[in-house]
């Protein structure tokens, strides 16, 4: 077996994590191959904000928030790869997730706490995806290895989930779709004595040049196909042969200056995935040719989707409504009644969703096969899904052209000119220097390329938020109310 745990390094560190991205992966950018995605401007602040954070999981601080020694191997590994057994691991793993989260201010769609529950979800159905029978592997022997694998070597995985936009005129699973689907979409086109040969494309996954590892499934859209050479779900390191990734483009532009804050360390690339003749060992297999078992988790009650979500979220929800309170102080707008009336409603939102992160919490149940599942949050993800654009709505209504009218730093160098900034740019209390600075924080939040970048991505992630409310109401018990409804409107009124 190729994924062996006997050599593995525990939880990562700095240097291994940026050592690990030096290997060979064929990322592309703006037309060039990037030779070290370590280096490459539009990507090392991001790997190096990584590598600080994954240092943390080392520090006399952290270390028991972050890490739990597996009973296997004895080495420290990630709490966001711990099995859940009980309402003490789910906590162990909020506070993980919190951390991680707090340290990169809510801005990681793909800090390397998501990705280890969706594998954890795999191995909680572990015994269904083996009874999908292959004589070359066992499903759900794959699963239980691959996640033992990750946690003892705390790797960093992306997913990519869905078919690339080329024509969604027709269903996945429309029997005529024909050949536009194998010209795309990405399939098995063969079988070896070493695994499947896969070949098509994949859009997209974020974080896919600076992960270790890529997890390819299909999401809910995408999983009821007419043709089982679609249905796979498989992982495979980001160096493989034939796997080609392709950047868009960067928003983490001025780097080193203040104008920037998030951007220029957060800018975590998303990127299209174009397998050529890849080769996927039969280890690194999950499912193949019928979906039956994925489809059986997306209807389960238990949840294991962790924390990292939902604490990213809080966090974000928390810095946009900080900032917008210091920015109404800084320009002397605070006591207006309308303007604390819209900070009160970002206080709500994010208050309202600490709430719910309690019972979620709260709501934690031991599911069938002995892992304990989180409580429901069957409709939170649809609501921040709506609800991001609103914060960002009222920032900017807080903020007015101050988002956009702010000197730069080297205008606050300029000697010459930097009297008409003391002038006429400073705030109520305070000068021109902090009050730019917290302006262009709030740019980067709502207005700059990076912001538009993350509220794309708060819409979008959780998939197409009209599929997930129409899921939602499909599965929503409303029998109670509407038999009582019925009930109401068949008997004449009281008087
Ligand atoms: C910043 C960002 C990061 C992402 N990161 C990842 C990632 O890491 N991994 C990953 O797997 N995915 C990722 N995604 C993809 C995300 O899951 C998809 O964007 C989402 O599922 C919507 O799919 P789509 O973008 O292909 O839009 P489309 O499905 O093409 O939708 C385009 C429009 O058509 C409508 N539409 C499409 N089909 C139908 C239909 N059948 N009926 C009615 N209306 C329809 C939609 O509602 C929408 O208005 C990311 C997306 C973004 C924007």
């Amino acid at each position: 077996m190729a994924l062996k745990v006997e050599t593995a390094r525990g939880a990562m560190t700095g240097t291994r994590y940026i050592e690990s991205l030096r290997d060979g992966r064929e990322v592309w950018l703006d037309g060039d191959k990037v030779p070290d995605v370590t280096t490459h401007p539009a990507m090392t602040g991001m790997v190096h904000e990584l590598a600080r954070i994954y240092d943390l999981q080392h520090s006399e601080q952290y270390r028991d928030e972050m890490t739990f020694v597996s009973p296997e191997t004895g080495k420290r590994c990630s709490l966001s790869w711990l099995l859940p057994r009980s309402h003490e691991d789910l906590k162990r793993q909020r506070r993980n997730s919190e951390i991680w989260n707090e340290e990169s201010w809510g801005q990681l769609g793909r800090s390397p706490d998501i990705l280890a529950p969706h594998i954890i979800s795999l191995v909680a159905i572990s015994d269904a995806l083996g009874q999908v029978k292959h004589p070359k592997c066992d499903f759900g022997e794959n699963i239980i290895n691959y996640h033992r694998y990750c946690m003892e070597n705390d790797l960093f995985l992306t997913h990519a989930l869905g078919d690339p936009q080329v024509d969604r005129s027709q269903q996945p699973q429309n029997e005529t779709r024909g050949d536009g689907e194998t010209e795309v979409a990405l399939h098995v086109i063969e079988e070896t004595a070493d695994g499947v040969i896969v070949h098509g494309a994949k859009q997209l996954a974020t974080a896919a040049p600076i992960s270790n590892e890529t997890y390819v499934s299909l999401s809910a859209t995408f999983m009821r196909r007419s043709d089982p050479r679609f249905i796979l779900a498989f992982s495979i390191p980001t160096d493989t042969p034939g796997m080609k990734i392709l950047c868009r483009e960067p928003v983490s532009q001025w780097p080193g200056s203040y104008g920037h804050p998030l951007g220029a360390v957060y800018d975590e690339q998303d990127s299209m995935l174009f397998f050529d003749h890849v080769l996927v060992p039969w280890d690194r297999i999950f499912m193949l040719y019928d979906s039956a078992p994925l489809l059986q988790r997306l209807g389960s009650e238990a949840n294991f989707r962790g924390w990292s979500n939902l604490c990213r979220i809080h966090q974000r929800m928390k810095l946009m409504t900080a900032v917008a309170t210091l920015i109404a102080e800084a320009i002397g707008v605070i006591e207006y009644r309308e303007v604390s009336a819209k900070l009160g409603e970002m206080a709500m939102h994010t208050e309202m969703w600490r709430h719910a992160m309690d019972g979620v919490e709260h709501n934690a149940f031991p599911a069938d096969n002995g892992f304990m599942s989180l409580g429901s949050t069957s409709g939170m993800n649809i609501y921040f899904a709506q609800m991001s654009a609103r914060m960002v709505e009222l920032l900017r209504e807080i903020s007015g052209s101050g988002m956009i009218m702010q000197p730069s730093e080297a205008d606050l160098a300029n000697p010459e000119f930097r009297p008409y900034l003391d002038r006429y740019m400073p705030g109520r209390g305070v000068g021109v220097e902090y009050k730019s600075r917290l302006f262009r924080l709030a740019h980067d939040l709502a207005a700059s390329s990076f912001g538009m970048r993350q509220e794309i991505y708060e819409y979008w992630h959780g998939g197409d938020p009209n599929r997930n409310r129409i899921n939602l109401l499909r599965n929503y018990d409303q029998t109670d109310i509407t038999e009582r409804i019925k009930t109401l409107i068949a008997e004449p009124l009281r008087s």
